[in-house]
């Protein structure tokens, strides 16, 4: 017996839009869920229905339609046309259908669209008289059915049906689709036909519920078409989402003058300012907008021409943004003088207007500053506070690519790594132009302001490493033709060449011919203090969201900073002390002679004289920071990498000492070097000699640091010093440091806190004996990242994350941002281990992640008690860490 789609075993695949509503975006996709909520406000809305997300999901697997899926749609389909009082595919009156794919994300152009579903042979006739006796528009929406259907849901190829419509113009001696009339259409109905048969072996389908049908999983497959999985790949949005499909009955904008269709917004998205703002096209179809083929009118010119209609539509607006609460972007048609809204969403904006939108709307009493808060992110901030190029002076633009790592990057195009580096070496800005780049490339993107690639999107291997690097990078800028040979470009009739200057917008992907001005971020101005907070709208919107984050949040910002310019700028930035001093950077420069002399002393005479001089270096660089950080906690991590990145690299030691004991010289102190480097050589230096395996070693090297940090505070009042011992895996380790550490602090007047990190996955382990000898623990979630999961931190990235991310294995770089459920594992089993041994221990996380957004809630759910990040990274931890209060509060008031 058949099963009837009422029982409750059945899974409900098809809503109509009565039934749904804006919070049901994962089943009925955007599209649909907001046409559900237009619908549910009494908005005009064309009659339809939505088969959701699950369905597309279950047939992506089976390669059919779930079983149920058919006869609701058939049910839905019946209720559609018992709505409408007209029957698909009738031969007198019939209802035509488009058929629309809607993710859960917007992803704009990248799956199918069918529309006029339901003409056939026998209802071309009916939909003339329909349409008034209007015989030229009944062929032509039936010659549009056939090209649209032909091509996404059968593969014809769309060239041929461009073809054989270029030779009915010419043939009519027209330029322009209009110049067709009935009887041209009529004839081009019969090529299109036969063109189907001949690509498809088969006739186009005359079964009006077949063509739904088949149109129906042409969308469900075009979530997968290749630019959808690029487009999924470049935005970060899930693979396994799937797609709704919409019918809907059509509505149409070319029947007349009095007909036409357009896009609005309900406030400028540029800019936040409330008005109308919109495009409109008469006598036109959506489709006809997108492919530019005759140019729109400003939408307040409507009102000239249909009052009625522009009126209802402004009403419209205001009832969207007032429901929304939010600016909103609108597709809508008018038909023979009736207003049809298409769609509406919550409008994409730039990151400047996220932020000016959010406390206009506050200012107008439609949100909160909570709501507000929600409504940026630290990405936002993050590119608010890059510099801009000035294209006041309208500079010429070349091309347009990728976005890959934002900033404004001007240089003079060279198309080799190793021309980079030597132009690089003799003072030059240079912007590296490949097609592509590979790991050999690395020195030269290195050496380069900017990078320029012609091929690959936001996970190419330029776009990865580029980020990494914070180096601006566009990518995919396709109409470049690259000559690695020849040395240039060309593109749009422009040959660039070695040496010539461009200007790379890595924020927008434009990249413009010769020099063009940067300016520097309003909001970095802001931040330093020479501009005042109300200069700017954008400035006055930053620093109020700003504030009301730090009013809200738990965790705590402190910096990464081992120079007192560092910390300064991060204390201006609103950094609440430092989390990790490196004190390894401070052995660099003039001290690296003082290190080697440490490395190579023979005798604990010679070892102890090189400390002692090392001694009043170090204090002074310590009274410094604590100088800049007056009264807050100043965490100084105990030298860390291992002892022979202080010395020459091995090979060239070598060569050197080989030449010139060939030469008959004596390599004298080369000779003594080399015998150090070997001695100290590691197959893998990142696990061998470093951190606190240092330490234990070298006698005396620890105990200097110590004593450094312990006579500096004392020297600066509001001194609030923090030791911490890196690469700690044993409490035993921990142990013997603390002892050595605290007969110091003893002979001292001064408070200081011994901490570890937490950045061997042992230790996240054995946090509970850990915490026993720790008064704090802050996790180097890079090492617990490279640990983790075996990867080398500086050789990964660069050489195969491309595929990683390619494959979805992760969707971003597990350095850049926290693997959750690995190594974000680790954190919480010493978090929570940690603080049952030891309740007043103290927690916060000094890795790359401590700026990054979506890491920082990790953090603060965890329930850490800061993040520390480098000085830019400041403000962004700042938001995030409020937003993620605030996330916490409406979970809660929701649960
Ligand atoms: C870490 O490993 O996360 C850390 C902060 O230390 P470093 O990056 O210096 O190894
Ligand atoms: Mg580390």
């Amino acid at each position: 017996m058949a099963q009837s789609t009422m029982e409750a075993s059945v899974e409900k695949f098809v809503y109509d839009f009565e039934e749904g509503n804006r919070d049901l975006k994962d089943l009925l996709g955007g599209k649909g869920a907001n046409l559900a909520e237009m619908t549910n406000l009494g908005l005009p809305v064309p009659p339809g229905f939505t088969i959701t997300t699950d369905a597309c999901r279950e047939f992506l697997k089976t390669g059919r339609p779930p079983e149920g899926m058919d006869p609701q749609v058939g049910e839905h389909l019946a209720a559609l046309e018992a709505k409408m009082g007209r029957r698909l595919g009738d031969q007198h009156d019939p209802l035509l259908v488009s058929v629309r794919s809607g993710a859960k994300f917007s992803m704009p152009g990248m799956m199918e669209t069918v529309l006029n579903v339901g003409l056939t042979d026998r209802s071309v006739d009916g939909l003339a008289a329909q349409a008034g006796g209007d015989e030229r528009f009944a062929w032509d929406s039936y010659r549009r059915l056939i090209q649209m259907f032909g091509k996404t849901v059968c593969d014809v190829p769309g060239e041929e049906f461009e073809h054989a419509l270029d030779d009915a113009k010419r043939a009519a001696k027209t330029k322009d689709d209009l110049g067709l009339d009935a009887a041209a259409l009529k004839a081009l109905v019969r090529t299109y036909k036969e063109l189907f048969r001949e690509h498809t072996g088969r006739d186009f389908p005359q079964d009006p519920r077949e063509q739904l049908d088949l149109a129906v999983s042409a969308v469900f497959r075009s979530w997968n078409a290749d630019r959808a999985v690029l487009y999924r790949r470049q935005e970060r949005i899930p693979t396994d989402l799937g797609t709704a499909v919409n019918v809907v009955a059509m509505v149409f904008g070319n029947l007349g003058a009095d007909s036409g269709t357009g896009v609005a917004f309900t406030r400028d998205p540029a800019t936040g300012e409330p008005g109308v703002y919109g495009d409109y096209l008469a006598n036109a179809q959506g489709e006809d907008v997108v492919a530019g083929i005759r140019n729109t009118i400003p939408l307040q010119e409507l009102a000239g021409k249909d009052q009625k209609s522009y009126d209802e539509l402004l009403k419209i607006m205001a009832k969207l943004e007032e429901h929304y609460r939010d600016l909103c972007d609108i597709e809508f048609t008018i038909e023979r003088g009736k207003l049809w809204m298409l769609q509406t969403r919550v409008g994409k904006r730039t990151a400047a207007a996220a932020f000016v939108i959010a406390t206009q709307l506050v200012d107008e009493g439609v949100i909160d500053l909570d709501e507000a808060l929600r409504r940026v992110n630290g990405a936002q901030l993050a590119q608010l506070m890059f510099p801009t190029f000035d294209l006041s002076q309208e500079p010429e633009q070349l091309t347009r690519g990728v976005g890959a790592s934002p900033g404004a990057a001007v240089g003079k195009a060279v198309f080799d790594a190793k021309h980079a580096v030597a132009m690089a070496k003799e003072g030059e800005q240079v912007i590296l132009v490949r097609r592509e780049t590979n790991p050999d490339d690395l020195p030269g993107m290195i050496a380069a302001q900017g990078i320029l690639t012609s091929r690959g999107g936001k996970t190419s291997h330029a776009a990865v490493v580029a980020r990494g690097m914070g180096k601006t990078c566009v990518c995919g800028a396709d109409d470049l033709d690259v000559n690695l040979h020849k040395g240039q470009f060309t593109v749009d009739g422009h040959v660039v060449s070695e040496g010539d200057v461009i200007s790379v917008d890595g924020t927008t992907g434009r990249v413009y011919l010769g020099e063009v001005p940067v300016q520097p971020s309003p909001v970095v101005q802001y931040f330093e203090g020479t501009l005042d907070a109300e200069a700017d709208p954008l400035v006055s919107a930053v620093h109020r969201i700003l504030t009301h984050a730090d009013g809200g949040r738990r965790l705590r910002v402190r910096t990464n900073a081992d120079t007192g310019e560092d910390a300064a700028r991060a204390r201006r930035f609103g950094a609440q002390g430092i989390g990790l001093c490196r004190t390894e950077h401070m052995f660099l420069g003039e001290r690296r002679s003082l290190v080697e002399r440490l490395i190579l002393a023979r005798t604990a005479e010679d070892r102890d004289a090189a400390l002692e001089e090392l001694l009043p270096l170090q204090r002074a660089d310590f009274v410094e920071l604590f100088r800049e950080m007056r009264d807050l906690p100043v965490t100084v991590r105990l030298i860390d990498p291992p002892l022979h990145e202080f010395l020459p690299p091995l090979e060239d030691l070598a060569v050197k000492v080989a030449v010139a004991e060939e030469r008959g010289q004596d390599p004298g102190h080369d000779k003594d070097l080399l015998d150090a480097v070997r001695r100290m050589h590691e197959e893998n230096p990142m696990l061998g000699l470093r951190g606190v395996r240092l330490g234990l070693v070298i006698p005396g090297l620890f105990a200097m640091q110590v004593r450094a940090i312990v006579e500096a505070a004392a020297q600066v009042d509001g001194a609030h010093p923090e030791i911490m011992v890196p690469l700690v895996g044993a409490v035993q380790e921990l142990e013997t440091i603390r002892a050595e550490a605290e007969k110091i602090i003893g002979e001292h007047d001064v408070d200081v806190k011994i901490g570890t990190m937490i950045e061997v996955p042992r230790a996240a382990l054995t946090a509970g004996d850990i915490a026993q000898a720790a008064d704090f623990f802050s996790f180097g979630t890079n090492d617990l990242t490279q640990m983790g999961w075996g990867f080398s931190r500086d050789d990964v990235e660069g050489a195969f994350f491309w595929r990683y991310l390619e494959l979805g294995i992760f969707g971003v770089s597990p350095f850049e941002s926290i693997d959750r459920d690995g190594v974000g594992r680790l954190v919480r089993i010493a978090v929570d281990e940690g603080r049952a041994a030891r309740p007043e221990l103290h927690f916060g996380v000094c890795g790359e992640h401590g700026g990054d957004p979506e890491s920082v809630h990790f953090f603060h759910e965890v329930g850490l008690d800061y993040v520390s990040c480098s000085p830019f990274r400041v403000p962004v931890a700042r938001l995030e860490a409020g937003r993620a209060a605030v996330a916490e509060q409406s979970t809660s008031d929701t649960r």
